[in-house]
């Protein structure tokens, strides 16, 4: 598809750059292997390996660049891919953004379109030593230390009691709400990320319980104490290659206790002004 997008500019660092509203490229691996691309002989950088990728159309999300590209290009099934986050290059006026993105099993995936002489599975070990597209050589290192998993554990009544929306009379209905409202969240400015798109779990208790998951949103009601479901969950997911826990809380003792478990911590006035925005 030709897009609006499709032509060369200059970026406000004196770069000759392909995409006039910015460019994309899908990151995508599975546990340590990535997907590369062969550049085409008439494409920049023929022969030289890099993502698949290439202009933004204008006002296009840089996700929907990086995932409509790709399925342009190659036989990967975008359906099957899990976007973890975005990491941005920006060039003063021009950017490229690096979508990251993981499968859980090894597709075979063929290149598709004139732009790709050949795609390949390559161990995240081995990217340096190929032949890489310069502006990917570039980003690789930081790139390489984001092929991450983030998940944002919430202290529900935490959360809750930072917000005087009559919580108090409707525990229920709150949780609900808050739920709804992470639920509906574009993107989290979590490291090493510009934008997340994080696994989200709530634990709930008390009377606040009884609340169903939602489409993105994962509920747990505690049996007990909360902070100890919290805890447990923490260790649940950072037991797991990749992920980057966080829990959002303002409780002394449970953000110890989170810490120590492998979690980062954000608190309840971070999380309430993202929902905000
Ligand atoms: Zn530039």
């Amino acid at each position: 598809m030709n897009v609006d997008g499709d032509q060369f500019v200059e970026c406000g660092l004196g770069h000759r750059h392909w995409g006039k509203y910015g460019a994309a490229g899908l990151l995508l691996h599975h546990g340590d292997m990535v997907l590369l691309q062969q550049r085409s002989a008439l494409s920049m950088g023929p022969g030289t390996w890099g993502l698949f990728g290439g202009a933004c159309a204008r006002d296009e999300p840089p996700v929907v660049t990086a995932l409509r590209e790709a399925a342009e290009e190659s036989t990967v099934d975008v359906r099957t891919v899990r976007v973890r986050g975005v990491l941005r290059e920006d060039h003063k006026g021009w950017h490229y953004d690096t979508v990251v993105a993981d499968v859980e099993s090894l597709p075979e995936v063929l290149p598709v379109s004139w732009e790709s002489m050949d795609a390949r599975w390559v161990p995240s070990g081995q990217v340096a030593d190929m032949d890489l597209f310069d502006p990917f050589a570039h980003s690789w290192p930081k790139v390489r230390d984001a092929m991450r998993r983030p998940v944002l554990i919430v202290d529900t009544a935490n959360v809750m009691g930072s917000r005087a929306d009559g919580w108090w009379r409707d525990r229920h209905g709150a949780a609900t709400r808050l739920r709804d409202q992470l639920d509906a969240l574009d993107g989290l400015p979590l490291p090493p990320f510009d934008v997340a798109y994080p696994e989200i779990v709530m634990i709930v208790e008390g009377k606040a319980g009884g609340v169903g998951d939602s489409e993105r949103v994962r509920v747990v009601s505690a049996p007990g104490e909360g902070d100890d479901t919290i805890v447990d969950t923490v260790r649940e997911y950072a037991g797991e290659p990749e992920a980057e826990v966080f829990v959002v809380t303002a409780d002394r003792e449970l953000k110890r206790r989170s810490q120590e478990a492998g979690a980062s911590i954000l608190g309840p006035r971070w999380l309430l002004d993202q929902l905000s925005r």
